[in-house]
């Protein structure tokens, strides 16, 4: 809420342009601007300009705005809706302004809010939706900056869900007045028809819509697999923010931090179901059947998994229990562990000529005879991303060495990747065991071995060899699903 004396002295409104036309005077950057901004409406450009600007002339033949290509005057501004003073110069500025004053149509004289009847705002244009910021004239920037941050939030198919949602307004007016029709429009804008239009399935969303009318079934739950990335709060996809900013309730793991969980709706419910030391935590078992039983309660949840949720994120289990279930669901990715831990030594991945594909692997696959399949791919080149692999690490780099990998190769390790406190380590193969002993290491760590680790930067990062702790491994932190 606004303080108590502190009062709109530009108050805003949408103003009808529809086929009407809109004058602007000048044939500059100013005048292109305005052009720009207003040709996002459908009113009917009116240009006069004798000296416009190439980029200027070819807006109006892309657009088919009108072009008076001469010398202003005042019988130039007559039957505009609105008009504005885009010259650049001073004088002629307030002249327009003084005419338009006189013909009764308002005016904005651009970076003169003197002369101006009305500002334009910055603009978020989900048409039919817009939202419009102004400052009074006192901050472009600062309304730039707050254009940009409704922009991110915003479903760039609001206007489709918009347009839906009109069509609909007849049929709704027959439900009943209040609470069957308020029901109505949330489950559209926040349940399946959102959803279907989300997915760019318009007719799906049409069905939906339908349904939401004829049914008095509660609405349907839904859940979201969202990854939550790495850790680093700002390596959240957009997606995932605009979903845990609608959840009813948000399910999350051990290794999800609590600043993402934060960035969730307010009054959203908070249900930690990882494995964080000293914590009971729920099987998967239990997991499955809370998901199913807050879908059948008509829940809107997040299922937020550290990383990508479907790599080594027991989906797989949450999907078939879903869908067994006849619960609808979606998969959000995010940005896995091994991709923020590459990107924190500027590793390279893939490297022309060095290594043309990529292992994602756990070591807990190793404990058998036989040697696993990625394992020979190691041996072929591949890079490999060893997650959950710290309390395996002699293991992985044993029995890699006994299959042919040289023990020379290299290997980058980090701890908490992405996030600030992390922690980088470099060395060979044959250094790996020394992974298994370090008490220190408590956050999550990923390995990353391979020939084109030798072409990260290790400039940040310790000698994996030269520091040797007595300790036990933790696998707690490891966040161990198998
Ligand atoms: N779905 C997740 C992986 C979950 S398994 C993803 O896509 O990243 C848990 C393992 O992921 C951890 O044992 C560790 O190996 C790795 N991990 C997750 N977050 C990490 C981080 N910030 N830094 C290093 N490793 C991480």
């Amino acid at each position: 809420m606004p303080e108590a004396n502190a009062k709109l002295n530009a108050f805003p409104v949408f103003m009808r342009v529809e086929g009407e036309a809109v004058a602007i005077v000048g044939g500059g950057e100013e005048a292109l601007a305005k052009a720009r901004l207003l040709g996002q409406s459908s009113a009917v450009l009116r240009i006069i300009a004798n000296t416009a600007e190439a980029e200027l002339l070819s807006f109006i033949a892309a657009t088919g705005a009108v072009h008076i290509d001469a010398a202003y005057e005042a019988a130039h501004l007559e039957g505009a809706t609105l008009v504005f003073a885009a010259s650049g110069e001073e004088a002629l500025d307030r002249r327009v302004a003084a005419d338009a004053r006189r013909l009764g149509i308002p005016v904005n004289a651009v970076d003169r809010p003197e002369l101006c009847d009305f500002f334009t705002p910055a603009l978020v244009n989900r048409a039919p939706v817009a939202i419009a910021i102004g400052t009074e004239g006192a901050g472009p920037v600062l309304a730039q900056i707050l254009r940009g941050r409704i922009d991110r939030m915003l479903s760039p198919s609001l206007g489709a869900l918009a347009t839906l949602a009109a069509s609909f307004r007849g049929a709704a007016e027959r439900l009943p007045k209040g609470n069957g029709r308020r029901r109505f429009w949330s489950d559209f804008f926040a349940g399946a028809p959102a959803r279907a239009v989300e997915a760019g399935e318009l007719s799906q969303a049409h069905d939906a819509a339908l349904d939401l009318l004829v049914s008095n079934a509660p609405a349907a739950g839904h859940i979201a697999l969202v990854g939550a990335g790495p850790g680093a709060e700002d390596l959240l996809t957009l997606r995932a923010h605009r979903l845990l900013m609608e959840a009813d309730v948000i399910v999350y793991d051990a290794l999800v931090p609590e600043a993402i969980v934060a960035m969730g709706r307010r009054d959203a419910e908070r249900l930690p179901v990882g494995k964080r030391k000293g914590c009971h935590s729920k099987s998967q078992a239990e997991i499955n059947a809370l998901l199913v039983e807050l879908g059948h309660a008509g829940k809107r949840v997040v299922r937020l998994k550290s990383g990508d949720p479907l790599v080594f994120g027991r989906a797989g289990e949450e999907m078939a229990a879903l869908r067994d279930a006849g619960i609808a669901y979606e998969v959000v990715p995010g940005v896995t562990a091994a991709f923020a831990a590459a990107a924190d030594f500027e590793l390279p991945l893939t490297l022309r000529g060095v290594s043309s594909s990529m292992v994602f692997t756990t070591g807990h696959d190793l404990k058998g005879n036989s040697l696993p399949d990625w394992a020979k791919l190691a041996i072929s080149g591949a890079t490999v991303a060893v997650y959950m692999g710290r309390s395996v690490a002699a293991e992985v780099a044993g029995r890699l060495i006994e299959a042919g990998l040289s023990p020379d190769t290299a290997v980058a390790v980090v701890e908490n990747a992405s996030l600030g406190n992390r922690r980088r380590f470099h060395g060979t193969l044959a250094d790996l065991p020394s992974l298994e002993a370090r008490a220190d290491l408590t956050g999550p760590v990923m390995t990353i071995i391979g020939d084109a680790v030798a072409g990260a930067n290790f400039e940040r990062s310790e000698p994996l060899a030269a520091h040797r702790h007595e300790g036990v491994a933790n696998t707690a932190a490891e966040g161990v699903e198998q």
